[in-house]
């Protein structure tokens, strides 16, 4: 295994890419700092007067969770002059402390949808994304794109405001980083849906009737109608801390007991069953979500490299066993299946069968414990 020079991302990590030096594309955050923020910042002004020009009533769409992210998405499309319509797919995994922040969210002055999917429906197409690619998330990133632009076409609303561009964010190095709208194109490389759509997935155990809230519309027709999808984040420079700090302030509140995954208690809050989906990447990659978010750290210079290996050292094994408990009960499927499901993922490439239990070669922290 190898990784980044620079911060703690591993080689393995998909859509990352490395220089001469070692170093992976971390080094977006120096291209921030040459970003002209302030013409990014006119660009969105124009965007909204487009908006509000042709809204009939809602000027956007705004997906959310409820999260920090969505918190701080609803106060800067209020800010400016937005009338926004707030939609959310509703987890079936939502936690006491999501639907708390997702009120809290309402309460800021906004319209709001919460979208249920049919659980029976959800827990198939769930298992079966399980089965085929470990990717027991690929319904939810579905859903999280399709509702918000179904909801545009069928009420006429000019602009869908998403949050973080992830392939920005974390790495990805084709042109879609560099852009700004969030298409189909998009979605299949960097949406986490396995580079499948909706059609994918229509079979013995999911009929196309089952799969209608999943079916997006085509980006012809988005374009016919004239809607059009953005990332705040190529606006405005983005950054976790900073946006937690503006959703605190206006009643968004972390977690008290802790991080649930990751590094953050501010992230991953709203829903029990997202961090089986980070966990399923220490199969397949070798890394958690604990180490996306420790390099975030060190990119904002926050934190040493030095320093990330010691939080890395100190949580040890990150099995989310409560989370798990509660994603099997759901499906109804014991511990044990799922488990086994999880080891087929195991990468070869990854991980190395040694005394009798499954290693990482090279991994980062060096006296780790396997057992
Ligand atoms: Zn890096």
């Amino acid at each position: 295994m190898k990784y980044c020079q620079r911060c703690v991302t591993p080689h393995s990590r998909p859509n990352i890419r490395f220089d001469e030096s070692g170093r992976c594309n971390c080094a977006t955050s120096d291209d921030k700092d040459r970003i002209d923020w302030d013409a990014r910042e006119r660009l969105f002004r124009e965007v909204v007067e487009n908006a509000r020009r042709r809204g009939k009533g809602w000027d956007c769409v705004i997906p959310v969770s409820g999260g920090k992210d969505s918190t701080w998405q609803v106060l800067k499309c209020l800010e400016y002059g937005l009338k926004p319509l707030a939609v959310t797919w509703r987890p079936p995994g939502r936690t006491a402390l999501g639907q708390r922040n997702l009120d809290n969210l309402i309460g800021l002055g906004v319209d709001h949808l919460d979208f249920s999917i049919n659980p029976s429906v959800e827990k198939r197409f769930t298992w079966l994304a399980l089965e085929r690619h470990g990717a027991p998330a690929v319904p939810m990133h579905m859903a999280l794109f399709s509702i918000p632009l179904n909801v545009a076409v069928k009420y006429d609303i000019p602009l869908v405001v998403w949050g973080e561009n992830s392939a920005f964010e974390y790495g990805g190095e084709d042109d879609a980083r560099r852009g700004f709208a969030l298409d189909e194109a998009w979605l299949r490389t960097y949406g986490v849906t396995q580079g499948t759509t909706w059609r994918d997935w229509i079979g013995e155990e999911l009929s196309e009737r089952d799969m209608t809230p999943y079916m997006w519309p085509s980006d012809g027709e988005l374009k016919a109608r004239g809607i059009l999808a953005i990332f705040l984040g190529y606006y405005f420079r983005w950054d976790p801390s900073t946006t937690y700090a503006v959703a605190r302030a206006h009643g968004f509140r972390e977690r008290a007991e802790g991080a649930r995954t990751g590094f953050y208690n501010y992230a991953d809050v709203d829903d029990d069953f997202i961090s089986i989906h980070h966990w399923l990447k220490w199969y397949k990659f070798g890394f958690t979500r604990t180490f996306d978010n420790l390099s975030l750290e060190i990119r904002n210079g926050r934190m040493t490299r030095d320093e990330a290996l010691r939080v890395l050292r100190e949580r040890g094994d990150e099995t989310p066993h409560a989370d798990i408990d509660k994603f099997c009960a759901w499906l109804g499927v014991s511990r044990e299946r799922f488990f086994e499901v999880c080891e087929k993922f195991r990468n070869p490439e990854v991980w190395s069968r040694r005394n009798g239990h499954w290693e990482i070669d090279n991994f980062i922290v060096p006296e780790w414990s396997w057992s």
